[in-house]
Order: C-alpha cells, then sequence, then structure tokens
C-alpha cells in the first residue's frame, strides 16, 4: 500500500522542524525566547475592519457559497485600489480575481500555466512556495540568483537562450522576501521586455507593496506599458492590514492568465467567505491611516536594530520596504552556525538564510514583526552577548 505521491515525498521535511526542536527544548529549560523567525505582523487588525466584518456578520445572504472569482464589490475595491495607488487601470470584471491568500493563488497559478516537465524561473534566495508549486506541479525549477552586488535583482542577460526559451513562466518579488531589496519601474520594465522576447509569463508577488518606508513608494509592475501582455501581480491584504489569519488577497494583470487561473480555481475552491471580502474592500478603499501608522513603527524598529547589528559588527543598512532585515553572517560563520550561536547565546531566534535557497548561505534574515519591547530586549542581548563576534 503507497500512501503518498512521488511529488509529496520529495517534499524535503519542513524547513524550520529543527529549529522549532531547539525552541521548544530551550524554553523548557528555562530560556525567554524571542522570535524573530517568523514573517507574521504582531501588529493587530486596525478596528475599522473588524467592525465591518462584524456588520457583514448579520447579513444572511453572506452565508451561502461564495462567487468564486470574489464578490464584485471586492474586485471593484482591488480596481480602486490599484487606480489610486499606482494610476493603473484594471476591470474588476476581467482583470482581478479573488484569492483565498495570495500564496494559494501563487502555488495553483503554476499548475494552471505549466505542464509537467517545463521550466519554471524562480529567484534563489526567495519565497519557500514557489519552489514548493513548481515541485507539486511536476515543472523544471531553473533559479535565478539574486546578488547583493545586483541589488537582489535577477541578471536576465545571464539566463541561457535554451533555458529562457523554455521556460514558461518566472516569478518575481519586490519587495523582496527575504531580501527587503526593493526596486524601481525601470527593473520591471526591462523584466518586461525580457519575458515578451521569450514568451514567458511573469507573476510578480506584491505581498509587501505597501510595506515602504519614508519616500520609498514601490511601483507595481503593470505600471510598465505592455506589462499586462506578460505578467500578473499579486497582493495581499496579510501584511498591509495585518490581516494574515484572514486568508484574503488577489491577482490582478492579464485577463487569459486570469482566467485560467479562475478555471483551475473553480475546480478546487468555492473562493473566500464573502464578510471577509467585504471587510477586505472596505480595507482597501476606506482610510489608509492605518497602513501609514503600521510603517512608521516597522520603520522604527528597523533603524533601531540597523544599529544594533552594526554595532555588533553585522553589515548592514537601513532598507526601503518590508518588515524583514536581510544581512551578511560575520565571518567565518555558516547561515546555520550563525543563527545557532545567537540562539544559544542570546534566546533570539533568526532565520538561517540557506532556508530560502542556496545563494542564501552566508546571510540571516530576521523579522520586526514582534512586539517592540520583545525587540529592545533582542537588541539588548545582542549587543551584550555577541559583541566577541567583532573580534
Ligand atoms: C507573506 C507572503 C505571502 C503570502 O501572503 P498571503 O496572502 O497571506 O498568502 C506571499 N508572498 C510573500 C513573499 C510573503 O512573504
Amino acid at each position: 500500500m503507497r500512501y503518498q505521491s512521488q511529488r509529496i515525498a520529495q517534499i524535503p521535511p519542513y524547513m524550520f522542524a529543527e529549529f522549532n526542536k531547539k525552541k521548544r527544548m530551550m524554553q523548557e529549560a528555562g530560556v525567554d525566547v524571542i522570535d524573530l523567525g517568523i514573517g507574521d505582523p504582531d501588529l493587530p487588525t486596525p478596528q475599522h475592519i473588524t467592525d465591518k466584518l462584524a456588520e457583514e456578520l448579520a447579513y444572511p445572504e453572506n452565508f451561502k457559497y461564495p462567487s468564486f472569482i470574489g464578490c464584485l464589490d471586492f474586485r471593484k475595491a482591488v480596481a480602486e485600489f490599484y487606480k489610486r495607488e499606482f494610476n493603473v487601470d484594471v476591470d474588476p470584471e476581467t482583470e482581478v480575481l479573488a484569492l483565498i491568500g495570495s500564496k494559494e493563488g501563487l502555488a495553483h497559478l503554476v499548475p494552471t500555466v505549466i505542464d509537467p516537465g517545463e521550466v519554471v524561473l524562480a529567484p534563489d534566495p526567495g519565497y519557500p512556495p514557489y519552489r514548493m508549486a513548481i515541485s507539486l506541479a511536476g515543472g523544471q525549477l531553473y533559479t535565478m540568483p539574486l546578488l547583493q552586488e545586483y541589488n537582489f535583482e535577477p541578471q536576465f542577460q545571464n539566463i541561457p537562450e535554451t533555458i529562457a526559451n523554455q521556460a514558461k513562466l518566472m516569478f518575481l518579488n519586490y519587495p523582496g522576501n527575504p531580501t527587503a531589496a526593493t526596486v524601481d519601474t525601470n527593473f520591471f520594465r526591462q523584466a518586461v521586455a525580457f519575458a515578451e522576447k521569450h514568451q514567458i509569463v511573469i507573476a510578480h508577488d506584491a505581498a509587501y507593496n505597501m510595506v515602504t518606508f519614508g519616500d520609498y513608494r514601490a511601483p507595481s509592475i503593470l505600471q510598465v506599458d505592455g506589462a499586462k501582455k506578460v505578467a500578473v501581480e499579486f497582493g495581499s491584504l496579510s501584511k498591509t492590514y495585518s490581516m494574515t489569519g484572514w486568508r484574503i488577497g488577489y491577482v490582478v494583470g492579464n485577463k487569459e492568465v486570469i482566467k485560467a487561473l479562475s478555471i483551475y480555481k473553480s475546480n478546487t475552491d468555492t473562493g473566500q467567505f464573502t464578510p471577509i471580502q467585504k471587510a477586505a474592500a472596505y480595507a482597501l478603499t476606506g482610510s489608509q491611516g492605518c497602513v501609514k501608522a503600521n510603517n512608521e513603527v516597522y520603520a522604527e524598529r528597523m533603524k533601531s536594530m540597523t544599529t544594533a547589528l552594526k554595532a555588533i559588527g553585522v553589515k548592514t543598512e537601513e532598507t526601503r520596504g518590508t518588515f524583514f532585515i536581510w544581512a551578511p553572517v560575520p565571518d567565518g560563520y555558516t547561515s546555520a552556525e550563525f543563527a545557532n550561536r545567537v540562539l544559544e547565546k542570546t534566546g533570539v531566534i533568526i532565520t538561517p538564510g540557506d532556508a530560502f535557497g542556496t545563494h542564501g548561505e552566508g546571510y540571516f534574515r530576521l523579522s520586526l514583526s514582534v512586539p517592540t519591547d520583545r525587540l529592545t530586549e533582542a537588541i539588548h542581548r545582542m549587543k551584550k552577548e555577541l559583541t566577541i563576534i567583532t573580534n
């Protein structure tokens, strides 16, 4: 009797399993562990959004099966958001699709666009679900190294012509997880030109499009002329409005891809609960004061953590987006060795960079989505226990 397919069997063990075990052991030994490994906002969903959810629960018609493409209110809200934030027009009828969180859509996009054996380009280091979805769909992964010397942007000219011509799909992600790299429209222009030349669908993951600091505004790939011919962009309410548990996101852009994805989805799910879609529509179109306020909190934390890391000899600079810090580990350590040392010396969990791909080796990721007082405590312990690293 066989209980799992080859595709499931070949999935590597959960990357955080070892770490979680160690975390539990330390907690049992009485250590006050501070987990900077998770990317889940500590700030609560703003109240006007939760109020809207409660209001929508009063209507029994909201309890029926939702429309699997998303209710029109939600799709219109996404279109309004794109017009307001990026001055991009998208048709709520054909160019917007609601998702049960953007991860759902990113994963289902792969078997929607490619057949088994076909090539998919994905960034390394990158958000692990891209690789997993490619593997589950029987695709062939070609990794695009993201190197610091190139601002963590893939170098399209380095992709061999034969690979580029075989590729059917390419993932991009800016502001980036785990690299915290940000780009300007010019990068997206290059990406669109490359995709057009080689007839590749671009899936741009814009989960952090609104988590930006100072004067920086993250562009949409759809701001590039002709982008809709090749690109779709995934957005999420999760990080912008601290709504990770709500499971609501969307994809906008190329209508052929969106139509194909809606066919896949209509056969696998039936959409997100309508009150959640309505509250999400309200989040996108209502007051954005909460976004600004939350970003100010992240920016403050990022500044203090950057200063602290520099003080212990880590080479890092302030970033323009995401709530992550991605920095090289000090000389003489692998990513795993450094993460282990930090955990053992300070009880602080950071993520070793190789968890995000082989080109993540030599780096670590630290998340700022923990309460400020915990972050301050982590900084205090790191400064006290880790200065030896500079010697
Ligand atoms: C958090 C995250 C997502 C997932 O967002 P959901 O909408 O909650 O599924 C997608 N991409 C990246 C890079 C993320 O960090």
